[in-house]
């Protein structure tokens, strides 16, 4: 495989770009080598400047679900784009997604449209803290909910600690008023809740964790964060930015059967272009200007173009395709552990719905520690001998992969022989 155009875009965007990326993980450090530069993408398949086609289980970290450049979604978007990109004042579009989001997802009863998923979590926690009167936020290590201060927090192992921040940047002060749990350890958050629950403004949880690779949520996790929230006066917030229709249509809140009472969502919900929501009960979301004093606001919320690449996405979604998801999940899921049994490489694998993730360690994986035992510098070789043999996979090993509609099981095949024999070089 040539890579000599990606090579010299990638020196030029060094000098002008941070580490020649807008957004860390493109850069390739954890596994080595250079960033394929994308030049175009249709279905599953993208390929580079130089002419290499690869299939895509990346997707743009999630959007993906319909496949690259739909042709109804890129219709729907030059059409509102001809009619003019942004106006700063309400569009009948907006209303049409807004009816669509709330309709799938039935525990949004008011929302509000952002430009991406930090804004969304950031503004979930200031409604929070603002309807509750209280400081305190609890989130798990190994959770991403974007890079707003207050959430680029992770705690040492073990109880809940006053954070540290994981950023420079971040201060101690905004740090401590984040306290960080082990995913799926029921038994500290009961104690955390009664220790502190009545200063707890809300706790935030990726109901499924995609962010440090799959992990699932253990039997009862899920149900007690709604529930001692509900005990204490506290709000659930599930961060369905990754999991909102991935796992269904209506999230992995309506695969688990759970009603948390704040929501965010993105990525599939944009249907690759900025955009993304938070909402979920009618009276805590009355706490947002103009309506409460909770303040927030943006120039291109709710932009026609988004909306429109959102509307045509969602209404693009139904149960067959995540029938179809579950069983090309399943082949890949297989085919998967039995190349690592059979190359004799200690790794498991995780799946739930279109989120799969081949851990570098024998697993279970049930929270970041778990995770973090993996061998990195196998999980590099792996990545590098995939992408050679045209398969895009996530450049890290705490990024869950993704696929969707335009995968067949060809592709999948194909893609557990070329993981075969990554593993066995
Ligand atoms: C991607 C992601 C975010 C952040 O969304 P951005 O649009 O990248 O700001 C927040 N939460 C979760 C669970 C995510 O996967």
């Amino acid at each position: 495989m040539n890579h000599d155009r990606s090579r010299a875009l990638f020196e030029r965007a060094e000098r002008v770009i941070v580490a020649g990326v807008n957004s860390p993980v493109r850069a390739f450090r954890a596994v080595g080598g250079q960033p394929p530069f994308i030049a175009s993408g249709k279905g599953a398949r993208i390929t580079d400047v130089d002419g290499n086609e690869y299939v895509d289980y990346v997707g743009s970290w999630g959007p993906a679900i319909l496949g690259h450049a739909h042709p109804d979604v890129i219709s729907a978007v030059q059409a509102a784009a001809s009619e003019g990109l942004s106006f700063g004042a309400p569009t009948e579009r907006e209303v049409v997604f807004a009816e669509l989001v709330t309709k799938l997802v039935p525990s949004l009863e008011l929302i509000r449209c952002v430009s991406s998923g930090t804004e969304a979590t950031m503004s979930a926690i200031r409604v929070a803290r603002g309807f509750t009167g209280r400081e305190l936020i609890v989130k798990f290590a190994g959770c991403y909910h974007g890079h707003a201060d207050h959430l680029l927090v992770k705690a040492g192992s073990g109880a809940a600690t006053f954070g540290e921040p994981d950023s420079a940047g971040v201060t101690s002060a905004v740090a401590r008023t984040t306290l960080t749990l082990a995913f799926n350890d029921v038994a500290a958050l009961r104690a955390l809740f009664t220790a502190r629950g009545s200063e707890i403004a809300a706790v935030i949880v990726e109901p499924v964790v995609g962010n440090m690779g799959c992990v699932p949520p253990v039997a009862g996790f899920l149900e007690a964060i709604v529930q001692e929230c509900r005990n204490y006066g506290a709000i659930s917030i599930f961060d369905e930015v990754m999991t909102g229709f991935r796992l269904g249509l209506s999230g992995a809140q309506g695969r688990y059967g759970l009603v948390p009472d704040l929501t965010t969502l993105g990525k599939i919900a944009g249907g690759g272009l900025p955009l993304a929501v938070y909402g979920g009960r009618r009276d805590i979301m009355s706490c947002v200007a103009p309506l409460g004093p909770v303040y927030q606001a943006g120039t291109l919320s709710g932009n026609p173009v988004a909306v429109s690449a959102g509307i045509a996405t969602l209404e693009r979604l139904d149960a067959a395709l995540y029938e179809r998801l579950e069983t090309l999940g399943a082949r890949l899921e297989a085919g998967l552990a039995g190349a690592a049994a059979q190359t004799g490489v200690s790794a498991c694998v995780q799946r739930v719905g279109a989120m799969i993730t081949l851990f570098f360690t024998r697993g279970p994986v049930l929270n970041f520690d778990d995770a973090a035992r993996q061998d990195a510098g196998l999980f590099a070789k792996f990545h590098r001998g995939l992408l050679a043999r045209g398969i895009y996979w996530p450049a890290s090993m705490y990024e869950a992969a993704f696929f969707g509609a335009c995968h067949t099981a060809d592709d999948i095949d194909r893609t557990i022989t070329a993981a075969t024999d990554a593993l066995a070089s």
